[in-house]
């Protein structure tokens, strides 16, 4: 399974997109950032989008994306996934012929560009030859974990954004190769963490705990631009973990 960080920032500025991995070229976790790193071909090969939750920060470049294949190839479509809730708010407020023309509907409601798909938290489906399972996070809005397991038995788990959970780890059962999880602010947001449903490293050092194996790495995601710094050296000081902060525009491998 090969991984692209097309953006893993909080907020976006000039060096800073919003979050977006790609997986094998094929399949998008997350939709902050699209366009302004793929080029048309790149963009030809999504086939699925899995969505984590509805904040536009995760669901910013759909738009972009459907009307760039509207543009150049009609016969494309793309699948969009997620919670019935999220699917709904992308429905309500984003396609809907006012922010957006409704691409479920484009060019036709029988074969349109954007399909939405509903998925239900701890039910496995499978996709283009991964076995995927969403799983019930704690954030502002309704939000969903994706367990990626691939041919190979490669396993990833992308919490999207979250706070302390429970459920999650308990889930949880054989050894994830690769943890993308959120580290939002530095310890002294601690309450302010808590109360929007993020983390700080205190907390994820908490929530490492619950695990019975540690994953082979553990890739931070969801940095505050101003805060990046301190979140390092503040992850720098917890024991036993093996975590490397995400950059935009790298890879990894598992
Ligand atoms: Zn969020
Ligand atoms: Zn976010």
């Amino acid at each position: 399974m090969k991984i692209k960080v097309l953006g893993c920032s909080a907020v976006e500025l000039p060096n800073a997109n919003l979050t977006s991995f790609l997986v094998d070229e094929r399949l998008l976790l997350d939709a902050g950032t699209i366009g302004t790193v793929l080029d048309d071909d790149q963009q030809r090969k999504i086939k699925h989008v899995l969505i984590t939750h509805a904040h536009l920060d995760h669901i910013k470049d759909l738009p972009f994306l459907a009307d760039n294949i509207s543009i150049n190839r009609k016969s494309q479509h793309v699948t969009v996934i997620s919670i019935p809730p999220v699917i709904e708010a992308l429905k309500q407020n984003l396609f809907n012929n006012v922010i957006w023309p409704d691409f479920t509907r484009i060019p036709t409601p029988d074969n349109p560009i954007i399909r939405l798909k509903n998925i239900s938290p701890g039910k496995t489906f499978t996709i283009d030859g991964y076995n995927i399972t969403a799983c019930r996070v704690n954030h502002s809005v309704p939000a969903v974990a994706y367990l990626l397991e691939d041919r190979k038995g490669k396993r990833l788990l992308y919490t999207g954004d979250t706070g302390p959970n429970s459920a999650i780890w308990k889930s949880q059962f054989d050894k994830l190769n690769a943890l993308i999880i959120e580290v939002s602010l530095p310890n002294r947001f601690g309450t302010m963490a808590l109360e929007t449903g993020h983390l700080t490293p205190k907390l994820l050092a908490l929530e490492l705990e619950k695990l019975k194996y540690m994953p082979d790495m553990v890739f931070i995601t969801h940095c505050k631009p101003g805060y990046r710094k301190k979140i390092k050296e503040e992850l720098q000081g917890l024991n036993n973990i093996n975590f490397k902060i995400l950059k935009d525009g790298t890879h990894f491998e598992l």
